[in-house]
């Protein structure tokens, strides 16, 4: 248990190995973040807090829990996802929510439509906050207790730090091109800077972009079927069906054969940084991705004075 009366925990399957991402433990309440359902013998969170509809944060799983909690539009693409109907309670990005006796608050992330980020406070007082990926860190509040993610939280690796590459992609648009982005967040980036940038002609889409897009994003403006012509927004894998030359993939990767554009759902290192000052917290635990990335940004903050524990470093665990 921390000083803060905050307890991560996690969850050991029935193969022995350990449950994706944690559940935090305080006063008399389990909360899960981003993990996937617990067998029905197995210790039930009060909920299932899930930040967004990323196959990484398992909301595929928990969806079907009635004890499930995701924001609307987190809900939706869940289902379009994954079609099969979400069995938990829904929330519009901004309203509180009671689970049990404990009022839990929520804001927008801005890493995907209707990414959220819960806050709580326990009897004690402590003040924790939950952020899921985050892409946009100015509408999150102060916290004691903050659980949050390292995707580019390696402090050594050149690729961790980046800018949005926004004028490659405006030349690429005024050009003519085509976009592989992927279908659920990256897609709808894709489609609002284009609208930003005064693009109002048809975006072309493949079906499951096309659905997500529609029914999220109501002022995405005229969107239609991928036919080959105009500019598209196509899932990667399909950017080989599309005429032409002129494509690229919104991706930091760089092990992919087509041009890429610089466009990321995430904050880079600096971004991660900063958004530690906005919220200063008195402890972080670091919870996605698993692994090094976490382990790095942990060890990075601890040399900052920062009391920090990654994912792989929780050693209490339940059935
Ligand atoms: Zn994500």
């Amino acid at each position: 248990m921390s000083d803060l009366g905050v307890e991560p925990l996690r969850r050991v399957n029935s193969r022995g190995g350990l449950a994706p991402h944690l559940f935090v433990g305080f006063d008399s309440h389990l909360f899960s973040i981003d993990t996937s359902r617990s067998p029905k013998a197995c210790v039930q969170p009060d909920a299932y807090l899930i930040t967004h509809a990323h196959s990484d944060h398992y909301g595929k799983s928990a969806m079907l829990s009635q004890r499930a909690l995701a924001s609307k539009e987190t809900a939706r693409a869940l289902e379009i996802r994954y079609d099969r109907e979400y069995k938990g309670r829904t929330f519009e990005v901004g309203e509180s929510v009671l689970i049990g006796d404990v009022e839990v608050r929520t804001y927008s992330t801005g890493h995907t439509i209707g990414a959220t980020a819960f806050y709580w406070e326990t009897e004690v007082g402590t003040r924790v906050l939950a952020t899921g990926d985050v892409k946009d860190y100015s509408h999150l509040p102060r916290c004691d207790f903050l659980i949050t993610e390292a995707n580019y939280g390696d402090p050594w690796d050149p690729s961790c730090i980046f800018d949005d590459d926004l004028g490659g992609f405006f030349e690429a648009l005024q050009s003519g091109a085509s976009f592989g982005a992927y279908a659920f967040g990256k897609a709808q980036r894709a489609v609002a800077l284009m609208r930003a940038m005064g693009y109002d002609g048809e975006i072309g889409m493949d079906e499951q972009s096309l659905a997500l897009t529609r029914e999220l994003m109501p002022e995405a403006g005229p969107l239609t079927e991928a036919n080959g012509n105009g500019t598209n927004v196509v899932s990667p894998w399909n950017l080989y069906h599309l005429p032409g030359r002129n494509k690229y993939f919104l991706t930091g990767r760089r092990d992919t054969s087509y041009p890429t554009i610089r466009l990321s759902d995430h904050l880079d290192f600096r971004g991660l940084m900063k958004m530690f000052e906005h919220i200063s917290p008195k402890e972080v635990l670091v919870y996605h991705p698993e692994g090094e990335r976490a382990n790095l940004l942990a060890h990075h903050l601890q040399q900052c004075g920062m009391e920090t524990t990654a994912l792989e470093q929780i050693e209490k665990y339940m059935r």
